[in-house]
């Protein structure tokens, strides 16, 4: 069996033009959606992330403020920054790209963003109507994710998905979102991580296999039911270039559908930043 490959860069540009659809009629009611992006230090996987966003905003007429920051910046002047920008009526989400240096307590600046504008969904608050399934905006690359399974028409009501990693960005909120009820949702979801005894006996029953691993080959043919959908999140850097967490080639010979790294869950992920901003820019207008 050769697997259907989804296509996350042409998912991603449906749901782009969607959003500027949404920023330009935002636009002609005189709301222009701002983003401000934070970043501390200058780690280039980082960089290369946060001006990724920066170019994808523009391209659907969402303004930027860029404002980097050096890595030996205190934690008092990040959150002074983040209480200037929760205040500013230009920016209607703001994004501090992870991880932060080790002398900031990241748990402090997620609470500190107000929930109004938080563009990446981390804050405890829409954390937990997320998990209440009430969601206002949910992190990006999970939101990616489900959109992904919706529009390629996987089907999710009573599957069996097996999420393999707990991280708080990405294994922990698409096990929420996919247990919740309606549509591109309503499975049944096992999560694993590294106290799980047998991963291959999980992974082998699931309809659905998403990997949030970040370990390259962690998910290989023989691990998957023939004919399952492979979701690949993984982003490895190795000598090969980047890679996922899947075994791409042999899985794609087992699975009914899989994902490619590259080309699958990143452009879905920035695709949800610019939506989660257009939404709150929407929000602000009733509020
Ligand atoms: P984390 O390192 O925070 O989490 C990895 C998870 O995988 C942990 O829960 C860990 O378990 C689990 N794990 C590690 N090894 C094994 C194993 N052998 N068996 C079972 N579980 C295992 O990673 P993230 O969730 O932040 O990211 C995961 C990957 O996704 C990375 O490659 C990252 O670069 C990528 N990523 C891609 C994005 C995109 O837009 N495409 C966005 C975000 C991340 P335990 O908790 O027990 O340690």
């Amino acid at each position: 069996m050769t697997a259907e490959i989804i296509d996350g860069k042409r998912i991603a540009a449906e749901v782009r033009a969607e959003v500027a659809e949404r920023a330009e009629a935002l636009s002609e009611r005189g709301v222009r959606p701002g983003l401000a992006t934070v970043l501390v230090g200058d780690d280039p996987a980082s960089k290369v992330y946060v001006s990724s966003k920066q170019k994808a905003c523009a391209e659907v007429g969402i303004a930027v403020s860029d404002h980097p920051l050096p890595a030996s910046t205190p934690q008092e002047e990040l959150l002074d920054l983040l209480d200037r920008l929760n205040r500013d009526p230009d920016v209607h989400g703001i994004l501090v790209q992870l991880p932060l240096p080790e002398h900031i307590d990241e748990g402090a600046v997620l609470l500190a963003v107000d929930p109004a504008k938080d563009a990446d969904g981390f804050h405890p608050q829409n954390l937990g109507r997320l998990l209440a399934g009430e969601p206002v905006v949910a992190p990006a690359t999970p939101a990616g994710i489900q959109q992904m399974l919706l529009r390629a028409n996987i089907e999710t009501n009573g599957a069996e998905v097996v999420v393999v990693g707990r991280s708080n960005i990405v294994g922990k909120p698409i096990a929420a979102m996919l247990m919740q009820r309606g549509p591109g949702a309503n499975a049944t979801v096992t999560v694993c991580h590294t106290g799980t005894r047998d991963l291959p006996e999980h992974t082998r029953r699931a309809d659905i296999v998403i990997a949030a691993i970040g370990r390259p080959h962690a998910i290989t043919a023989p691990m998957l039911k023939p004919g399952a959908c492979v979701v690949d999140v993984g982003i490895n850097r190795t000598e090969d270039g980047l890679v996922g967490d899947v075994d791409f080639k042999a899985a794609a010979e087992v699975a009914g559908a899989i994902t490619p790294v590259p080309g699958g869950v990143g452009p879905m992920t920035i695709a949800m930043l610019l939506h989660n901003t257009v939404l709150l820019a929407e929000r602000s207008e009733s509020a």
